[in-house]
């Protein structure tokens, strides 16, 4: 049987619920070839999951998950071969987890005058790297506010919630400068959520290429059959690399296993392969 790899996943160092190494001890127990731990704005729980890979006998690719604004669209990259450590990238981290600290703020002090108190402390409490918006959802649930973790979006955190703050975040332009010049691989993380197909999404995707990025989240979770075709269809003829993953969060998104996703999913170890086979004809590292 060929192996089956795990490129999206996250860690209780941002809003996943389980820590790095046990990230990668999941991944090892699923039989997968390799993983990659990709936490929102952070490279901190990569020396930790390299160090479990190492253990585990299973390859760990390090990599991250960030937040950029492309016009009025809103989209998620995947960074993959990123080195902890790299000052360029850590800087530019370090910026973005600053300015989640004054945007939590704005929204604990929303949710004060709503008649919810949330000392800061009690959200820093809850992850070691990155702290949004699902950590004080996490909050609102344990203290009985809302049904469930949906519902204190839908109430008071999501975009049309009542505590509801903007980020402030990088343009799809600058994140991809910053990674690549970093020796990244950019993609596309759950190409879905842009809502487009067709000529539209072809268009969209194929500026995005012009920009840098360099890949397609085309297995995930979320992605029906037909639109994992259609997405390997548009990376063939963009000439893209292939990518997939989980989105594993832990218990936070519950029925997400690391590997198959809700049951059905398989990324196959060919499209890591064919994305080292990239890196290494423009000589960088794998
Ligand atoms: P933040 O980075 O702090 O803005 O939080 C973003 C994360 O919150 C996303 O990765 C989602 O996991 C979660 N999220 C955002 N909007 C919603 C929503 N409407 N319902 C449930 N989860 C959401
Ligand atoms: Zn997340
Ligand atoms: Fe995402
Ligand atoms: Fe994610």
């Amino acid at each position: 049987m060929i192996p089956n790899v795990d490129l999206h996943t996250h860690s209780n160092i941002s809003d996943g619920q389980v820590p790095p190494a046990e990230v990668v001890r999941l991944a090892a127990r699923a039989g997968l070839a390799a993983v990659a731990l990709t936490d929102h704005d952070t490279l901190d729980g990569l020396p930790e999951a390299l160090e479990a890979g190492r253990e585990e006998g299973i390859e760990v690719v390090p990599g991250c998950e960030l937040s950029v604004v492309d016009g009025k669209k809103e989209l998620h990259l995947l960074a993959l071969w990123t080195r902890p450590g790299s000052l360029g990238l850590e800087g530019v981290l370090t910026g973005l987890r600053a300015s989640r600290e004054v945007r939590n703020r704005v929204i604990l002090e929303r949710l004060h005058t709503l008649g919810v108190s949330i000392d800061y402390d009690e959200v820093l409490d809850m992850a070691p790297g990155t702290v949004g918006r699902p950590h004080i959802a996490r909050i609102l649930v344990k203290r009985g506010l809302t049904r469930d973790y949906n519902g204190a979006f839908k109430k008071y955190l999501g975009r049309q919630g009542l505590a509801y703050a903007p980020k402030s975040e990088l343009s799809l332009a600058q994140a991809v400068q910053i990674l690549k010049a970093e020796g990244a691989t950019v993609a596309l993380a759950h190409p879905y959520l842009l809502g487009e197909n067709g000529k539209a999404l072809e268009e969209l995707v194929r500026r995005y290429a012009d920009l840098g990025v360099d890949a397609i989240e085309a297995y995930y979770t979320e992605h029906s059959v037909v639109k994992t075709r259609e997405y390997l269809e548009l990376a063939r003829r963009l000439d893209l690399g292939v990518c997939g993953g989980s989105d594993f969060h832990g218990a936070i998104k519950p029925g997400i296993k690391v590997g198959v996703g809700r049951g059905k999913l398989a990324v196959p170890a060919a499209a890591l392969e064919d994305l080292k086979a990239r890196r290494r004809a423009k000589g960088l590292w794998v």
